[in-house]
């Protein structure tokens, strides 16, 4: 067992930066406004940097002024999972990736309208796709 679970670090500290890898592996905190997220306004999904499991939509991302990229809801519950994290003695709601359990950042319930959650999600535990053009795509072609 214990070696199936070096044999994945081994994977993921190859594959992530080492940033990355403190983030969703160690649970650390990348410092406000200084990841490539926080103030980016693609259009598109935002997935898991470990296993792309989808995320975050563009579409509930807003400003939140914190330094790092919030959302008020994920793209489906399903997707992540909330756990409480009691570290550094103040209690908070972590979110993970539900699929591979990679630290993804913090919920609070400070956010906007209509959900009033803020999930403040660290920029390295994701990555951006950028949302397929539409298939009238196919007229210009010609
Ligand atoms: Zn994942």
């Amino acid at each position: 067992m214990t070696e199936e679970t070096t044999d994945k670090n081994e994977q993921l500290k190859k594959k992530l930066t080492p940033l990355q890898y403190r983030v969703t592996q160690r649970k650390a905190t990348e410092v406000p406004f200084t990841g490539k997220y926080y103030d980016f306004h693609g259009k598109g999904k935002y997935v898991c940097i470990c296993c792309g499991n989808e995320l975050f939509g563009s579409d509930t991302k807003f400003g939140s002024g914190t330094g790092w990229p919030s959302f008020w809801a994920p793209v489906s519950q399903d997707n992540i999972r909330e756990e409480i994290d009691n570290s550094f003695s103040i209690v908070r709601t972590e979110v993970v990736c539900s699929r591979c359990g990679a630290h993804l950042g913090h919920v609070f319930n400070d956010g906007p309208k209509p959900t009033g959650l803020r999930y403040c999600i660290n920029s390295a535990a994701l990555n951006f796709v950028e949302q397929e053009p539409n298939s009238t795509q196919t007229q210009s072609a010609q």
